[in-house]
């Protein structure tokens, strides 16, 4: 590998609005172009492991033991041996568990605690082109830390009442982790989720987000499909249980679109 691969955190405090959804496509989509890909479960509700199909109560290497085994030990860090090889090519994973919900309290009074995602997964980011981060629906310490880790935001938005409520105090957090932690952390992609081509909402929705973030929006926008929602159910991202539904072919392009981002972008 020429260099350092690019960490993308696929973040908004707002619930159900598609991160998860949007990180394991995005990560087996570039899986599939053949880029050896991470992807990382930073949420306690471990959706996306199970997505996966990776059952989040049976693993012994979740985020929140390896937290655990570096605070215990400084010199500490992760290797490949110790992420969850997902059965198909090129992606793996570094799954979630419940506990990750004691991260906060877990991660109260450590010196540096935003940085420890960063660190933990410094040695892998010459082993990977990519390495995705899904996020928990708050600003907390593990949003944070995604925040730190990442070089790249991608930023789902769902296209209904209040999209962009809530997304000035994102842009907030980013702005204070970009002065005090993460200077070159960048928005890469917004993306419209879920949009319901029948309404005027959805609509209205695109066309304020698209004034409001400019060229920062993916072109692509993703229906609301059945068979995204379906998929988590078989633990498959929705690009590997139906290639050809509509929500399958937008994420792939949105894997596209990404990967020009970073073709374009100079490090
Ligand atoms: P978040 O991680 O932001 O909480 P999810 O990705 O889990 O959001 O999505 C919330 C719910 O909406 C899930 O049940 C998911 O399957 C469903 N969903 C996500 N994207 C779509 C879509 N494009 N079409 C239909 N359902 C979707
Ligand atoms: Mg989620």
């Amino acid at each position: 590998m020429p260099q350092n691969g690019w960490v993308l955190a696929v973040v908004n405090q707002k619930g159900g609005v598609g991160k998860t959804t949007t990180a394991i496509n995005l990560a087996a989509g570039l899986a599939r172009a053949g880029e050896r890909t991470l992807l990382i479960d930073a949420d306690p509700q471990a959706n996306a492991t199970s997505g996966l199909g990776v059952d989040p109560r049976r693993q012994e290497n979740d985020l929140f033991t390896l937290i655990q085994q570096r605070l215990a030990n400084p010199q500490f860090q992760l290797s490949e041996e110790l992420l969850v090889d997902t059965q198909r090519p090129n992606l793996y994973l570094l799954p979630a568990s419940i506990d990750l919900a004691g991260s906060d309290i877990l991660l109260a009074s450590q010196i540096a605690r935003e940085a420890i995602l960063r660190n933990l997964i410094a040695p892998l980011r010459a082993r990977y082109n990519w390495i995705i981060i899904d996020t928990p629906p708050s600003l907390g310490i593990l949003t944070i830390n995604a925040l730190t880790a990442a070089d790249g935001l991608i930023v789902p938005v769902q296209c209904e009442y209040y999209a962009l409520e809530g997304l000035s105090q994102l842009l907030q957090t980013v702005d204070l982790v970009r002065q005090h932690l993460n200077p070159k952390l960048e928005i890469w992609k917004v993306v419209l989720t879920m949009y319901d081509a029948r309404t005027r909402l959805a609509e209205q929705v695109e066309s304020e987000v698209r004034k409001f973030f400019g060229t920062k929006v993916a072109q692509v926008v993703v229906p609301r499909n059945i068979r995204v929602s379906e998929s988590p159910s078989f633990g498959q991202p929705v690009i590997e249980y139906d290639p050809r539904s509509r929500g399958a072919q937008a994420y792939q392009e949105l894997v596209e679109e990404v990967r020009q981002y970073a073709t374009s972008s100079a490090r």
